[in-house]
């Protein structure tokens, strides 16, 4: 459903936005609650939900697109660092359901921690490691 989106909104012009970057494939603009000053957002233009039904192509073009704002932050905020994420789904924090990376400045002293860390346990880690070895053939 694209005509309640309000990613698809703001590549139409629809919804203002602080844009940085257009090209045929993809849109990129300040997130509008940045984590740190600079954060961004590349968007395809072409609608779809998330990593799972994102087409190559546009998964491609953001890609490379992130690696270009990823450059740029360093420069134009002195970024120590980039973070670049992909929520997928509500569980993992998804709130906009139109494909979307995050690109994150980061600074060592930002404050941000990274995420934690769990434990296997006995055959754990091979049990899923055979399982996703299953769903990848
Ligand atoms: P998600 O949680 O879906 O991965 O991230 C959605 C992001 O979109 C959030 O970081 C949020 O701040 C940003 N966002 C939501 N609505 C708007 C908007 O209208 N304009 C801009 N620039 N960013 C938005
Ligand atoms: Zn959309």
């Amino acid at each position: 459903m694209t005509e309640n989106c309000i990613f698809c909104k703001i590549i139409k012009g629809q919804i203002p936005c602080t844009k940085v970057y257009e090209d045929a494939d993809v849109f990129v603009f300040l997130d509008i609650n940045p984590i740190n000053k600079g954060h961004t957002l590349v968007v395809p233009k072409h609608h779809s939900e998330n990593l799972y039904t994102i087409p190559e192509k546009d998964l491609l073009a953001c890609v490379k697109t992130c690696k270009k704002v990823a450059i740029a932050l360093k420069e134009a905020v002195k970024a120590e660092g980039v973070n670049i994420g992909m929520n997928n789904d509500g569980a993992a924090g998804q709130a906009v359901f139109h494909s979307h990376f995050h690109v994150i400045p980061r600074f060592s002293h930002d404050g941000l921690k990274h995420w934690p860390g769990k434990k296997y346990e006995g055959k754990e880690a091979e049990e899923i490691a055979q399982k996703l070895k299953g769903s990848l053939l």
